[in-house]
């Protein structure tokens, strides 16, 4: 069944009323920020790779009013207990643990000599948590906008996204890339984000064929070994690198490792070339998108799917499972293309399709899943959308 995307004009409404209700305050200032789906370019934006992510159509809203104390306090929809913490001091992380993505943006603001006034807070959400969605750089990116606007202030898009990049790093401990806070800063309807990692800048690619849409199915599973496995994965990849004596992974040619090959031993070598394969699916995919030539697309989200699951072993049997009925679906059926996207180790896959099959789509995918595992999963569709902005 395909979930219906709620409408954006409603998240904000529904938190400009939470603010109401729970704090008695009419908001001032309202943020939001989407989440992001990656199409292509999985795994490489810690080695200087380039990646091809999109905001989704599925949003952080936080709605806010400033205070005269030098308090902060925020409620969300997802937790019954409101945070508060002291703003007149440096902010420091604390409990509970989703209050560090926000802790961790508002220090970035006080580090480069913003003082914080005292606020409150209401947020709402149509991002699934921890399913490979970015729904934590959308609630930094969210609370960055929202500082913006209630100091006055506009930072260059860059900057803001390595704020809450650095946020999450320091504050939540997750050594990210940058693609999931730039896809949330510069996401834009009707466009791709493709951000070279290596130079940090992101460039718009059009996708604003109506006709193609993305399917987001998420498996509703997370396997608890992600965290220590992600570690692992970039430390592989940098020890390939260091025996390559690269670098950066762009200088790195197919040819070069597969000549390293047997020196640089199992599972090193493959982890290696799923880096160096993906990078250049990724240019190609780019290329093929700028002359419409979605069929190509398409058959590059299968070899990636494949490189990751083989080669990176980061897929799981409920994401292979989700592809493979993708694939059983195929062109016929409107399937273009189908991958695993995100960390991995469950999560959500992306389908490339034509927007007049999706929902017959999305059931077949719904219904097989389900047949195959007991779980129900939960899938919509989505076309790029608007990046973290303020509302007017
Ligand atoms: P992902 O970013 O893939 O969704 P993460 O584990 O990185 O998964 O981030 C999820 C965490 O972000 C949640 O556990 C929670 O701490 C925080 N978070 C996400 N959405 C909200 C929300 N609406 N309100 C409060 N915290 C949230
Ligand atoms: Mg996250």
């Amino acid at each position: 069944m395909l979930e219906i995307n709620p409408h954006l004009n409603d998240l904000i409404a529904d938190a400009q009323a939470g603010l109401q209700e729970y704090f008695g305050l009419k908001a001032s200032t309202t943020a939001t920020a989407p989440g992001r789906v990656n199409l292509i370019g999985e795994h490489i934006d810690y080695c200087d790779g380039l990646v091809l992510p999109l905001a989704i159509d599925r949003h952080i809203v936080i709605a806010a009013k400033t205070t005269a104390h030098d308090e902060v306090r925020i409620a969300s929809d997802l937790s019954k207990e409101s945070i508060s913490f002291h703003v007149g001091a440096p902010v420091q992380p604390g409990e509970p643990r989703w209050s560090n993505y926000i802790r961790g943006v508002l220090r970035g603001f006080q580090n480069r000599g913003h003082q914080l006034p005292g606020f409150d807070a209401y947020i709402i959400s149509s991002i699934p948590q921890g399913a490979g969605l970015s729904s934590s750089a959308a609630l930094e990116l969210a609370v960055a906008t929202l500082l913006e606007g209630l100091l006055d202030t506009r930072l260059a898009t860059r900057e803001k996204a390595l704020l809450c990049q650095q946020a999450e790093h320091e504050f939540a401990h997750v050594p990210c890339g940058i693609m999931d806070q730039f896809s949330s800063a510069f996401g834009r309807e009707n466009r791709l984000v493709l951000i070279d990692c290596r130079s940090g800048i992101p460039d718009l690619v059009p996708f604003d064929n109506p006709d193609m849409t993305l399917l987001i199915a998420n498996t509703m599973v997370s396997h608890e070994l992600s965290d220590g496995i992600y570690a692992q994965r970039r430390k592989q990849t940098q020890q390939a690198l260091a025996f390559l004596e690269k670098h950066s992974w762009r200088d790195v040619s197919i040819e070069e490792l597969e000549a390293s090959w047997r020196q640089l031993e199992e599972p090193i070598n493959r982890r290696a070339r799923h880096v160096v394969t993906e990078i250049n699916r990724t240019v190609t995919a780019a290329e093929a998108l700028a002359h419409n030539e979605f069929e190509v697309l398409g058959k590059l989200m299968a070899a990636s799917h494949d490189s990751l699951r083989d080669d990176f072993e980061v897929s799981c049997k409920e994401l292979d499972t989700l592809v493979e009925i993708a694939r059983g679906i195929g062109r016929k059926g409107g399937v273009i293309g189908t991958r695993m996207t995100g960390g991995g180790f469950g999560g959500s896959t992306v389908t490339l399709c034509e927007t007049r099959k999706s929902s017959q789509i999305a059931d077949t995918l719904a219904a097989e899943y389900t047949k195959a595992t007991g779980i129900r999963p939960q899938i919509f569709a989505s076309r790029p959308s608007e990046g973290a902005r303020l509302v007017h």
